[in-house]
C-alpha cells in the first residue's frame, strides 16, 4: 500500500487528493498539514487517520492538540516550519503531495526530496522560483517530481508516447480567464468578487486571481521549464477558452499530440499518485457529440502584459522569476484586502522587476531573503 503526506490537506488541491484517496480505497495518508484550519483538519484526521499533521499557526495547533487528546485520539500535532517539514519527510510515506499556496512550500518540498520522496507537485510557486535548485536535487536523489497542475499531467502525459524524443514545442493552454476580451480601461475597476469566478475551474482564491490575470500562466511557463527542461521559446500559450485541450506537444517532425478531457483536477492528482498506472474513474466524460468546434486564439498581450513578464523573468533567469512571483503574492494579497486595484497587481511587478538588482544563482536561502525584503518594502505600499 502507497503512503502519502499531503501538504495543504484543507485547500482546493489537498481536498480533491483526499476525494482521490476515498475513491480508491487503497491509499495509506500518513501526514496531513495546514495553515489553519483545525475544523476540517480534525473532520480528516477522523476520516484517515494521519499519525502526524502540522498546523502552522502554533495557537491553532495547540487548540487541536487539546481537543484530540481530550477525546482519546492519536494523532501528533506539531506547529511551524518544523512541523512542516517533519510532515514531508516521515519514514513511511512514498509520495509527498504539495499543495500549499505560494513560497511557504518551498522548504518542505526540499526537504521531502532530500529524505527520498517522490513529489507529486501542485504547489507551483516553488519550482518558479526554486527550480534551478530543486530539478538537480531530485535526479541527484533519484526522486520523481509527478506534475499535478493539469498542464504539466497533459504534458507529461502526452509525453509517455514519446520514446525518448524530445518535444520540439510545448503548447501551454490557457482558458482567458474571466476577463477574456476586455481592454485594459474595462479591467480598472474589477472588484475581487469579480475576479473570484473563474468560468472552468473551482480552485483557491490565490490561483483564481492568477487565472484571471494570465500570471497564473506566467507562472506555468516557468513551471514548464524546469519540468520539462524546455527553452522558454519553445514554450508557446495558446488560448483554449472551453479548457478541453489541457495541453499539447509537438514533436521535430510536425506531429502535434493533445490530452483532452472534462476540466477535473481529479484526473491529474490520481494519474500522479498511481503513475503510471491508469485507474478506473467514473466522473464525467467528454461528450464529442455536443462539441460543435474546439476554439483556440492567441493570447492578449497588450491586455494582459502578465505573460511578457513572465517570459522576460524566465528568460532572465536567477532571482527574477522570485520577484515575479513573490510580488505577485503580495499584490493579490493586498487587491484582496482592498488595499490595491486590479491593474496595481501587474504594474508592482512590472516595477519590481524593473528595479531588481539580478542575483544570477541565487541560493535557497537568498531566495527566501529576497522574499522577505520585497514583503518588508512592500507592506505599506497602497493606491486605495
Ligand atoms: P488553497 O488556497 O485552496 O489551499 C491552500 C492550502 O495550503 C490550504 O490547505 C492552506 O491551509 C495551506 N496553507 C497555506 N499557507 C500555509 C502555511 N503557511 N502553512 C501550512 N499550510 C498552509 O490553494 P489551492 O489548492 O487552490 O492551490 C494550491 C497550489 O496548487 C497552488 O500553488 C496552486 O497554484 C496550485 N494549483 C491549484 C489548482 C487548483 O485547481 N486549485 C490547479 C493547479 C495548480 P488552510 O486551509 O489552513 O489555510
Ligand atoms: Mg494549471
Amino acid at each position: 500500500m502507497k503512503n502519502i503526506s499531503i501538504l495543504g490537506s484543507t485547500g482546493s488541491i489537498g481536498t480533491q487528493t483526499l476525494d482521490v484517496v476515498r475513491q480508491n480505497g487503497d491509499i495509506k495518508v500518513s501526514s496531513l498539514a495546514v495553515n489553519s484550519n483545525i475544523e476540517l483538519l480534525y473532520k480528516q484526521i477522523l476520516e484517515f487517520e494521519p499519525s502526524l499533521v502540522c498546523v502552522y499557526t502554533e495557537d491553532n495547533a495547540r487548540e487541536l492538540s487539546e481537543r484530540l487528546k481530550n477525546e482519546g485520539i492519536k494523532c501528533e500535532v506539531s506547529f511551524g516550519m518544523e512541523g512542516l517539514i517533519a510532515c514531508a519527510c516521515m519514514d513511511e510515506t512514498d509520495i509527498v503531495v504539495t499543495a500549499f499556496v505560494g513560497m511557504i512550500g518551498i522548504r518542505p518540498t526540499v526537504e521531502a526530496i532530500k529524505a527520498g520522496k517522490d513529489i507529486a507537485l501542485a504547489n507551483k510557486e516553488t519550482l518558479v522560483t526554486a527550480g534551478h535548485l530543486i530539478m538537480p536535487l531530485a535526479k541527484e536523489k533519484n526522486v520523481k517530481i509527478l506534475p499535478v497542475d493539469s498542464e504539466h499531467s497533459a504534458i507529461f502525459q502526452c509525453l509517455q508516447g514519446a520514446q525518448g524524443n524530445r518535444p520540439a514545442k510545448i503548447l501551454l493552454t490557457a482558458s482567458g480567464g474571466p476577463f477574456r476580451g476586455k481592454k485594459k480601461s474595462e479591467l480598472a475597476d474589477i472588484r475581487p468578487e469579480d475576479a473570484l469566478k473563474h468560468p472552468n475551474w473551482s480552485m483557491g482564491r490565490k490561483i483564481t486571481i492568477d487565472s484571471s490575470t494570465m500570471v497564473n500562466k506566467g507562472l506555468e511557463v516557468m513551471e514548464a521549464k524546469w519540468l520539462f527542461d524546455m527553452d522558454p521559446d519553445d514554450i508557446e500559450v495558446v488560448i483554449q477558452p472551453q479548457s478541453i485541450i489541457h495541453s499539447m506537444i509537438e514533436f521535430t517532425d510536425g506531429a502535434v499530440i493533445a490530452q483532452m478531457g472534462v476540466p477535473d483536477m481529479k484526473l491529474p492528482i490520481q494519474y500522479a499518485l498511481y503513475y503510471p498506472e491508469r485507474r478506473e474513474r467514473t466522473a464525467r466524460r467528454l461528450d464529442f457529440s455536443t462539441i460543435s468546434s474546439i476554439v483556440i486564439d492567441k493570447p492578449d498581450n497588450e491586455n494582459f502584459p502578465a505573460l511578457s513578464l513572465a517570459y522576460e523573468a524566465i528568460k532572465t533567469g536567477g532571482s527574477l522569476p522570485t520577484v515575479y512571483n513573490a510580488v505577485n503574492e503580495i499584490a493579490v494579497d493586498k487587491f484582496l484586502k482592498g488595499s490595491i486595484g486590479y491593474l496595481d497587481i501587474t504594474d508592482m511587478i512590472a516595477n519590481a522587476m524593473a528595479k531588481h538588482k539580478l542575483i544570477a544563482n541565487p541560493s535557497l536561502s537568498e531566495i527566501l531573503e529576497l522574499e522577505n525584503n520585497l514583503k518588508h518594502d512592500l507592506s505599506g505600499f497602497s493606491t486605495r
